[in-house]
């Protein structure tokens, strides 16, 4: 008897139980979840001014490491865009702005104080820190965000991902959770992590299948 049921979901996080099946197969869907699904996050940085107690490189690795809302389908990632432009194009990538200023006294930079050019790709809360800046300290910079995964590097994992194994049962049953960073909700991280699967495994067939056809080909000729 195999089974797979939701215990918990909300849009932060999904907890699926599954029986019956074996460990490798939840290990592998854990594994996309981590590394496959892509999101969008701030991927280039141009500085124009930081007077900032910051270093520049540690701006801009912070900045990178800000979540950013993802609608699914709606981008490419850069490298299999038609743009082919290192710059890219509204199809690959969402300019962002940062330019602030503490004119009169000490300021928190938030991240509601970035500017997206796009309605929904924005950072998932208004209120994580950047920097503090001290009276007449001020930051101006553009990013530009994209589509990553988190194979790529861990600012673009959607979710952290744990598996698992019920101790009380003899059967192989599984509790398989997924939490969300925000970018998507759990449960399009899931769908998303099937999907890719499925598609990675039907493309490998047909690689598989392109090989038996060959070999009947060279058969067929002898
Ligand atoms: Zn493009």
């Amino acid at each position: 008897m195999r089974s797979v049921d939701i215990i918990k979901e909300s849009d932060e996080s999904i907890s699926l139980r599954f029986l019956g099946f074996p460990r490798q197969y939840i290990n592998t869907l854990r594994r996309f979840a981590l590394n496959e699904v892509p999101i969008m996050a701030v991927d280039d940085v141009v500085l124009h001014y930081n007077s900032s107690p910051m270093h520049d490189e540690i701006l801009v690795h912070r900045i990178g490491l800000i979540p950013l809302k993802t609608e699914i389908g709606r981008f490419v990632s850069a490298d299999e865009c038609s743009c082919k432009s290192n710059l890219g194009c509204s199809k690959c990538r969402v300019m962002i702005y940062l330019d602030v200023e503490a004119k009169d006294k000490t300021r928190q930079v938030l991240s509601s104080d970035i500017v997206s050019e796009d309605d929904i790709v924005k950072p998932i809360s208004p209120n994580i820190p950047i920097v503090i800046l001290a009276k007449g300290q001020k930051i101006k910079l553009e990013g530009y965000a994209r589509l990553g995964s988190g194979k790529m590097h861990a600012k673009w994992q959607a979710a952290t991902v744990s598996v698992l194994k019920e101790v009380d049962t003899s059967k192989d049953e599984y509790i398989l959770n997924i939490e969300s960073v925000g970018s998507l909700t759990s449960r399009e991280i899931l769908l998303e992590s099937v999907r890719i699967l499925v598609e990675k495994l039907k493309s490998f067939e047909n690689s598989i299948n392109k090989l038996r056809e060959e070999k009947e080909y060279a058969k067929s000729t002898m």
